[in-house]
């Protein structure tokens, strides 16, 4: 059976908790994870690309919010062109997403994982990366560390072009 499928159809057996509980990476530091990309290992969780884990798991739960936001779109496509960015920044996409996960998880700590502590209430756009830029020498000592490789909050702000740990230049496009 299909992973989404399978969520879906145990909502009532899994009433307390739907999704897993993921822990959240660098939490109470400056290595915070972003809210995406805790949405990217989430989805990895059950094999499924996040894409279809944000249409088919979350969206269905944000209903009652974009009823109210009219330029709210929930065609993939057109979620991921004007709302993705703004699952990271300080507003109230970010809020709403933090809390679905929250409530289908059973984390209350989520919120820590936008820009709401630090930018409110100045706005996603601007402040923020369309394209996510990574630092490959974290990649590299995390992976050899057997941690989980993930998209710091940091590396979401435009100003921030060099990791403060590497000195080196985030990259934004793949060689490969
Ligand atoms: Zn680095």
């Amino acid at each position: 059976m299909h992973t989404l499928q399978m969520i879906k159809e145990q909502e009532p057996i899994l009433a307390r908790s739907q999704l897993y509980r993921l822990a959240p990476m660098g939490m109470r530091t400056v290595w915070v994870e972003s809210l995406t990309s805790y949405i990217h290992r989430l989805a990895a969780k059950y094999k499924v690309k996040p894409r279809a884990f944000v249409t088919e798991v979350m969206l269905p739960h944000l209903v009652l919010w974009h009823e109210t936001r009219p330029s709210f779109t929930t065609t993939t496509g057109g979620f991921y062109r004007r709302e993705a960015i703004a699952i990271n920044g300080a507003g109230e996409v970010a809020a709403n997403f933090a809390e679905v996960i929250g409530q289908l998880n059973r984390r209350s700590d989520l919120r820590a994982l936008t820009f709401h502590l630090w930018a409110n209430p100045l706005p996603a756009r601007g402040l923020l990366r369309w394209v996510p830029a990574w630092c490959p020498a974290c990649y590299t000592a995390w992976r050899a560390n057997g941690q989980a490789l993930y998209h710091p909050l940091l590396w979401m702000l435009q100003v921030v072009t060099v990791c403060p740990r590497h000195r080196c230049f985030l990259i934004e496009r793949c060689s490969h």
